[in-house]
């Protein structure tokens, strides 16, 4: 549905490129996770994917035809996108920002139907937020505003959800509610590809991992395949044990410095 192969992204006056030859495939049901350090390319990675920045070798597909030619208000209707950052200059209801997604389907300031009416309550539901509709957005806490921003990108009935680091900022609880979403998402068929540093999660969540490191993809595969210590500890510059198994994955533990984890 999505992939890349070959992918190289070069920043316009920097010498190491920001991605380097990665291939990715993400397809209907299933999540990808990609991982890897601070600066490694993963923000890179997703815009390349969804064509916000430009390839400067290989390719990125869209259901078989390059991202570059797909016109953004179709490519909204394909693909949903979480930025890491996002501000609004005005604290808009929760109902305006996900009836934004809707803008993806209508032409430039038409007003909303019954069914972008109806889309967008069912996007209020899904993401749990149906409550909050008539909330302003700078009322919301961090995992409120990441469920309307959710709900915001399933107001444009994509296919595909692009989330990059969904869950930063966020407890445990408010973190699970979101893997879970998304893992129930694609249960529904839709495609996530979601950018996180929780590698225990994703290994749990995710059906494939990507471990990026300095622009390249040192690993990728089933989360067993990534989540190997030796690989790990080199990536990520810090000792790791990878002996407890959860959900049937491995998880990390990271060692302290000079001692010896039980
Ligand atoms: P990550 O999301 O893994 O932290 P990024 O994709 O944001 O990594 O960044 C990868 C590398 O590209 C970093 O070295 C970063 O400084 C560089 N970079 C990111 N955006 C730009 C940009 N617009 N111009 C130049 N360099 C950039
Ligand atoms: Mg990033």
């Amino acid at each position: 549905m999505l992939r890349a192969a070959n992918l190289t992204v070069r920043y316009p006056g920097t010498t190491q490129p920001a991605v380097e030859r990665v291939g990715m495939e993400s397809v209907a049901g299933t999540m990808v996770a990609i991982v890897g350090p601070n600066g490694s390319g993963k923000s890179t990675l997703v815009r390349a994917l969804i064509g916000l920045v430009a390839a400067t070798e290989g390719l990125v597909e869209l259901e078989g035809r390059p991202i570059a030619g797909w016109a953004p208000a179709e490519r909204a209707r394909r693909v949903g996108f979480l930025s890491q950052r996002e501000e609004y200059p005005f604290a808009w209801r929760v109902e305006e920002v996900v009836a934004f997604g809707r803008y993806a389907w209508l032409a430039p300031l038409a007003s909303l139907g019954k069914r972008d009416r109806e889309v967008i309550d069912r996007s209020l539901q899904r993401a749990d937020v149906g409550d909050l509709r008539h909330r302003k957005i700078d009322t919301l806490s961090g995992g409120e505003w990441q469920r309307v921003r959710i709900a915001r990108a399933l107001a444009q009935e994509p296919r595909i959800l692009v989330l990059d680091e969904p869950t930063a900022a966020l407890d445990l609880g408010h973190e699970m509610e979101i893997f879970e979403l998304v893992r129930e998402l694609t249960a529904e068929g839709l495609a996530a590809v979601v950018v996180t540093h929780q590698l225990n999660l994703a290994a749990r969540f995710a059906n494939q991992l990507i471990l990026l490191d300095r622009g390249k993809a040192v690993a990728a595969g089933v989360p067993a395949q990534v989540m190997r210590a030796d690989l790990l500890e080199r990536v990520f510059g810090w000792p790791v044990d990878v002996d407890r198994v959860v959900d049937g994955v491995p998880q990390l533990v990271p060692r302290r410095r000079g001692g010896s984890h039980p």
